[in-house]
């Protein structure tokens, strides 16, 4: 959905709210707390307050955007819908300062509204399945040799940033997960592999890294070998290592004061782009604003 047309599909506070409730309840409204459709909207056209039910059944009150991360913002819906529609369409990531400017709000409201438009998507469940790559990287810090990969842990230097450690798993033509790590042991690996890969259904493509031994136990399991010619069997980790670093590209171009603690939310941004990509970006996140 681009700009423009989110700007004429939602010109004002009343056409995002109507939108909102089509979305939800398709003409039935129903009570958030007690799930009652006894429910009236309030009269409050004087106030210039909109969309607030009364709830006949637990005698509460209710709007179509109570428990989502729209509850309680003082921000217009339009600039939140803008923001959506921008952040789904930007080929890298936006800055906060940038977006700030384009909807005329001040930087720190707009990072946090960017922070809860992330922390939404990292609800996207994914269980990927058949010929799955899997590959670890480091994201964000300055320095680049922190991790021991023979300990499988970061060095314990001084002082300094260490970078975080996080590992991906894609599917072969299909979608994308990648998540923070606090170590890239084989327990940690397993862990992850058994909780976004359908093992049973699915043969696993890495590196030679000994963390995926574990793995190798419990699924089919290949490893690549750079130094033999291993495009001919088609048994590499390139399609991860594109994901990488389009997630690289993304960030540092436009997250130049990266801080650090926000890394599973630029992945779940990351994640979710790559993964509906071909999608209404849009559409579907407004439409499971309630799972
Ligand atoms: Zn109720």
């Amino acid at each position: 959905m681009d700009l423009i047309k989110i700007m004429e599909m939602f010109p004002d506070q009343e056409a995002c709210i109507a939108y909102l409730e089509r979305l939800r309840w398709q003409g039935s409204p129903e009570c958030p707390h007690c799930e009652s459709t006894h429910v009236k909207q309030r009269n409050e056209s004087d106030t210039g307050r909109i969309g607030r039910y009364n709830c006949h059944g637990c005698r509460s009150t209710f709007k179509v955007t109570s428990g989502t991360i729209f509850h309680g913002t003082k921000i217009p819906l339009q600039k939140w819908f803008v923001a959506i529609g921008l952040m789904a369409n930007a080929k890298k990531s936006l800055s906060s300062c940038q977006l700030a400017r384009d909807l005329g709000l001040k930087q720190k409201a707009v990072w946090r509204m960017m922070m809860a438009i992330r922390a939404e998507m990292s609800k996207d469940n994914v269980l990927l399945q058949g010929i799955v790559e899997a590959d670890e990287t480091y994201i964000g810090g300055k320095r680049k040799k922190d991790y021991d990969k023979e300990a499988g842990e970061p060095r314990k230097r001084g002082r300094g940033t260490v970078k975080d450690a996080v590992i991906g798993a894609i599917e072969r033509g299909g979608k994308v997960v990648a998540k923070l790590i606090p170590d890239i042991t084989g327990k940690t690996i397993l862990e992850f592999i058994k909780r976004f890969v359908k093992t049973e259904d699915s043969e696993l493509y890495t590196d030679q890294y000994r963390g995926y031994n574990e793995v190798g136990k419990e699924m089919a399991h290949e490893t690549m070998n750079r130094s033999e010619k291993w495009e001919a069997d088609g048994i590499h980790t390139n399609t991860m290592e594109g994901f990488w670093s389009f997630v690289k590209r993304a960030w540092y171009g436009s997250h130049h004061h990266y801080s650090t603690g926000y890394t599973p939310l630029y992945l779940a941004e990351a994640c979710y782009k790559y993964n509906y990509r071909e999608t209404n970006m849009f559409d579907k996140f407004l439409r499971e604003l309630w799972e």
